[in-house]
């Protein structure tokens, strides 16, 4: 499109983009890049950054070049800008060199609004070389976390970018990134040679996210009551630690009838993509993955992210599970964790590769994914802490929902601790959970006769609790550290500060794993930040939803892109409220830009007419 002069950037919002205001910090940021000044941005996933970038490129005279790492991602970007009628093309090792020429000439004639580019092939002599000649409108360096060295996603190739600032000194750069630790931002500001940069640093809540924390027990029934209860047909993102996990998951799913594909680093390469392209493509797809898989999958329509393992530190689990949920509408973060995940982890760690202060940095990262795990206050404020915001109760979690309760479990953990002690001096052996537990409650087994743990004094003192209560203790109090399980078989030896418990000086509680009935759900009984329009859809309304669902899909098979970028959830919603009757009333609903006006309104209109 070509944008005269005079074009401001709300009249971009809203002529292409079909949006009627800016979100949040958008407006400051855009201002400032138009005007010339560098700027790095921190917002959550799903805030809107892309827009920032975007907007000054059509708004500035030139291209705007944007650097992303992810290559997998550019033709779909690409494609996407392509329906809102933004000139974008991108460069790297998938075109062929005629294509890449073609790409050439049109940033030299002046034939492009934005142009992407990873970063191997930007420093290269040759490109650096081409941007001279060009008109550049801005620099955008996305993903710009990706320079930290001791960040988890460091690419070497970002190093490079830092050259930018002397190259092209008269050129506004902006640096994005969703990852928000002090130590990052520092670090980027730095490398990339942004002193002069002003900062937009957004709230890094996501409330349209519910955040959900259950006791495991059986991982895999729960996860399947969990999808066909609320959320069947939906996307979601599944996580688990190992790929044999995934594998099997993602067979379990299927056999159920659930649709679901795998993603790991052990898939070959053709697989990954194969199964990365039709994750974003079709509606309803569940992709199980390990860690491996989620970075820059803008998919705005994830409406639940599963964790069946812990994640390693709130970091992960934070950017893991914001990537439900971007279009603003409500999504879940559902984890299920139990005693078995923290000796794993710890075992994980031990066992790991890295010095002595490595594995004590990663204890420390457990050990915040631990106090979260078992919190009895608000999991927002928590999360928020963590990233130094200080906020109150959400209301959009479950222990905002249901409060867990808590009970005095002092003596038990007395107990608890005596037993593991008395072991350890009279038998002189350290044991694992589940021969503690028979001690606890006198269970008379081969086991325990074996080791002829009867005859201890603290055979059966704890045959008050169940074993399923005593496992909930012992994941709990090895949460708090007062006990620490080692080695490959998790035997439990106690943690530092036990003597104030033992002598009886501090009280101990615990919360009580909160009991649900398989169906009920936090979200149904909890209240809810906004509704889910899924839930208040008349039947007219959702057979008017599918009907536009079934369009859109025939619309991006036909493109050969990811139905979003036909229109995203939250424009069909949109449409079906309105109901409009003329391509003027159309235009109106949000998220309708001219281009898809023209392109899509009449379809649109017949549909809802009862003619599509
Ligand atoms: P990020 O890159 O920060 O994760 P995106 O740029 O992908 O976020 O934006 C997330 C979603 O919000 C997209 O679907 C986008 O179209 C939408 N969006 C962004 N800005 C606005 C706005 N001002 N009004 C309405 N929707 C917006
Ligand atoms: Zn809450």
């Amino acid at each position: 499109m070509t944008t005269a002069a005079t074009t401001s950037p709300l009249d971009v919002l809203r002529d292409v983009f079909g949006y009627e205001e800016f979100r949040g910090q958008q407006a400051a940021v855009v201002d400032h890049l138009v005007g010339g000044g560098d700027a790095v941005v921190l917002m959550p996933t799903g805030g809107g950054k892309s827009l920032c970038y975007q907007i000054p490129s059509l708004v500035r005279p030139g291209t705007g070049v944007v650097i992303s790492p992810l290559i997998a991602l550019m033709a779909d970007q690409v494609a996407a800008l392509d329906n809102l009628g933004v000139r974008a093309a991108y460069l790297n090792s998938t075109l062929d060199f005629e294509q890449a020429q073609d790409v050439e000439r049109k940033l030299l004639e002046g034939e492009l609004d934005l142009l992407y580019l990873a970063p191997e092939r930007l420093v290269l002599p040759r490109t650096m070389a081409l941007l001279e000649r060009a008109e550049v409108a801005l620099f955008a360096i996305d993903e710009a976390h990706c320079v930290s060295q001791w960040g988890h996603d460091f690419r070497s190739d970002y190093l490079g970018l830092g050259v930018l600032a002397q190259r092209f000194p008269t050129v506004p750069r902006i640096a994005l990134t969703a990852t928000a630790t002090p130590a990052t931002h520092a670090e980027l500001t730095a490398r990339l040679h942004l002193a002069d940069a002003e900062h937009f640093v957004a709230s890094f809540d996501r409330p349209n996210i519910t955040y959900r924390i259950e006791p495991k027990n059986s991982a895999r029934t729960q996860l399947l009551n969990f999808i066909t209860t609320e959320h069947p047909g939906d996307s979601g993102i599944v996580y688990c630690l190992s790929r044999r996990g995934v594998d099997q998951l993602a067979e379990a799913l299927v056999a159920r009838g659930i649709p679901a594909l795998p993603y790991h680093a052990g898939l070959p390469a053709g697989v990954r993509a194969d199964h990365q392209a039709r994750f974003l493509r079709e509606d309803g797809l569940v992709m199980v993955a390990t860690i491996a898989f989620g970075m820059g999958i803008d998919k705005p329509d994830v409406r639940f992210v599963a964790h069946l393992d812990l994640p390693r530190s709130v970091e992960g689990y934070y950017q893991e599970t914001g990537r439900a949920g971007r279009d603003g509408l409500p999504a879940d973060a559902w984890m299920v964790y139990g005693l078995g995940d923290v000796v794993s982890q710890r075992r994980l760690i031990e066992s790991g590769e890295g010095d002595q202060v490595f594995k004590r940095r990663a204890m420390s990262h457990l050990d915040s994914m631990l106090a979260l795990c078992e919190t009895v206050d608000c999991r927002r404020v928590q999360l928020l802490r963590y990233f130094d915001e200080e906020s109150g109760p959400c209301g959009n979690c479950d222990t905002c929902a249901t409060p867990p309760a808590t009970w005095d479990a002092t003596v038990a953990v007395q107990k608890l601790l005596s037993a593991v002690i008395r072991l350890d001096r009279e038998r002189g052996q350290r044991f694992g959970a589940g021969q503690i537990i028979d001690v606890l409650r006198g269970n008379d087994n081969e086991r325990s006769r074996a080791s002829a743990h009867q005859e201890l004094s603290v055979w059966g003192i704890g045959d008050d609790l169940s074993e399923a209560e005593w496992k909930t203790v012992i994941r709990q109090v090895l949460a708090r550290g007062l006990l620490e399980s080692h080695g490959d078989y998790g035997v439990l030896v106690l943690g530092e500060d036990t003597g104030p418990v033992l002598r009886g000086e501090s009280a101990v509680f615990l919360r009580v794993d909160p009991v649900r009935k398989p169906g009920s759900s936090a979200r149904k009984n909890g209240s809810k930040l906004r509704g889910d329009p899924a839930e208040s859809l008349d039947a007219a309304d959702s057979a008017l939803f599918e009907s536009l669902r079934t369009w859109r899909a025939e619309q991006a098979k036909e493109q050969g892109v990811p139905a979003y970028v036909v229109f995203p959830d939250a424009t069909l919603y949109g449409i079906v409220e309105a109901r409009p009757s003329s391509i003027a009333e159309l235009g109106g609903v949000s998220g309708v830009g001219l281009k898809k006006l023209e392109r899509y309104g009449p379809g649109v209109l017949e549909i809802i007419a009862g003619r599509g």
